[in-house]
């Protein structure tokens, strides 16, 4: 980092800046995370300057012996961690991995069933404003409205009426299990592939707290920088049958080189993900994400579903006469970083939205629990509900992230 401060202080007080913002403020973004230090330090490493394009023992570049142990050692942690047949650590992102994983499967113009990005879905799931919904006939189902949780009836109607050759679950803001061995169901009914987009989840099927996807779908597409705490990027796991369909689709059809310092961070992340540890931390991201909906049921603010079974909570504010915009803007003059979230059946438009969603992976990993939950809940209903208490909230909010460092100073 000095070197950095020498040559390039512009850029280096941009580090500083966001070290001090993610320390004094508090995260409460449900897909990001705090890696560990040596995440970090495979990320800033001479791995980087490496071009290895194609995989181990099959690149189209010479000197590629030293990082095709490092991308042997992230997939074979990725298959073990997670009980997988194949996986591929190359995809440089979430969209990325759907990319390909649709790539692998489909052709333009087939017909996938995905959910509504207005009910949880991701925009790679067939949003129009999305590749995915430029090159797929997208089929969309959504939750029911008592409920507010899968219509698994609608689901089925919409297969056996559409008779799509891929269905994806998996979703960006919902809060409870996905019933995969039912997907799977429908999926051999109609004769679709499955694939369930684990972004948000892996990090919690990887300590155990949340049901596994990989036995019943197909592929599984995820992201390695949310509950998961790898570095940023994504990552495959298939079935033998699929393998090299997959890998041909992240390479040569839709990636160039791979980048061998993010796969190394990759490898890293698997192995602290498989340690006792993260088992723990797992269990403590979803009791924690339990209590935080819970109070703040308490102040007044309704979970959608009522309550949540993973990392998430996803806020109703109609009942406050708050927009979701108004909420992540109060929160953040606190010092509490959240987003607007679209509800089911929202009236708002996807820039007002009547919902916050809230994620519990962040302070979870600065050793945070229950108790503080309560508090944070108490934070978030104060600062979105009396504008005159910024200043104060503010103060509690310091208060407690000094007590909890994301990075410990020194
Ligand atoms: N899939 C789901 C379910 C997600 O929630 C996300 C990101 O939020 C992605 C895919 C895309 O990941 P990325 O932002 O790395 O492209």
């Amino acid at each position: 980092f000095s070197e950095l401060l020498r040559t390039d202080p512009e850029i280096a007080l941009v580090l500083l800046d966001e070290l001090e913002r993610q320390r004094a403020g508090l995260q409460l973004i449900a897909s990001e995370n705090f890696t560990s230090p040596a995440v970090m330090a495979a990320l800033g490493s001479t791995l980087t300057n490496k071009y290895a394009e194609g995989y181990p023992g099959r690149r189209y570049y010479g000197g590629c012996e030293v990082v095709d142990r490092a991308e042997r050692l992230a997939t074979d942690r990725a298959k073990q961690l997670f009980g997988a047949d194949h996986a591929n650590v190359q995809p440089h992102s979430g969209a990325s991995a759907n990319l390909a994983a649709y790539a692998a499967l489909l052709q333009p113009g087939d017909t996938m069933l995905a959910m509504a990005l207005s009910h949880g879905g991701h925009l790679t799931h067939g949003s129009k404003v999305n590749f995915s919904g430029r090159w797929f006939d997208v089929v969309a189902y959504g939750v029911r409205r008592d409920t507010e949780t899968i219509d698994y009836d609608e689901v089925r109607d919409l297969a056996l009426r559409h008779q799509p050759k891929l269905i994806i679950c998996g979703a960006t803001a919902y809060p409870r299990l996905i019933d995969f061995a039912v997907f799977r169901g429908i999926a051999d009914e109609v004769g679709a592939w499955l694939l369930a987009d684990a972004a948000h989840t892996i990090g919690l099927v990887a300590g155990g707290a949340v049901p596994s996807p990989v036995p019943y779908a197909d592929v599984v597409t995820f992201t390695t920088h949310k509950a998961l705490r790898g570095p940023r990027g994504g990552a495959i796991l298939c079935t033998d049958e699929l393998a090299s369909r997959v890998d041909r689709a992240v390479f040569p059809f839709t990636q160039g080189g791979p980048l061998m310092h993010a796969i190394a961070a990759k490898a890293v992340a698997f192995g602290e993900a498989s340690r006792p540890g993260f088992r723990a931390y797992a269990e403590q991201v979803v009791a924690n994400a339990r209590a935080l909906a819970d109070a703040l049921a308490v102040e007044g603010m309704r979970p959608v579903s009522g309550g949540t079974d993973t990392h998430l909570t996803l806020i109703d504010l109609r009942d406050l006469g708050v927009s979701g915009a108004e909420a992540e803007n109060a929160c953040a003059r606190a010092g509490i970083t959240l987003n607007r979230n679209t509800i089911p059946y929202d009236p708002e438009p996807p820039t007002v939205t009547s919902g916050i969603r809230l994620g519990t992976p962040c302070v979870t990993t600065q050793g945070m629990g229950v108790p503080e939950m309560k508090e944070i809940a108490s934070m978030v209903a104060q600062a979105v509900g009396d504008p005159g208490a910024i200043t104060s909230v503010a103060e509690r909010v310091t208060r407690l992230t000094r007590g909890h460092p994301a990075y410990p100073r020194g």
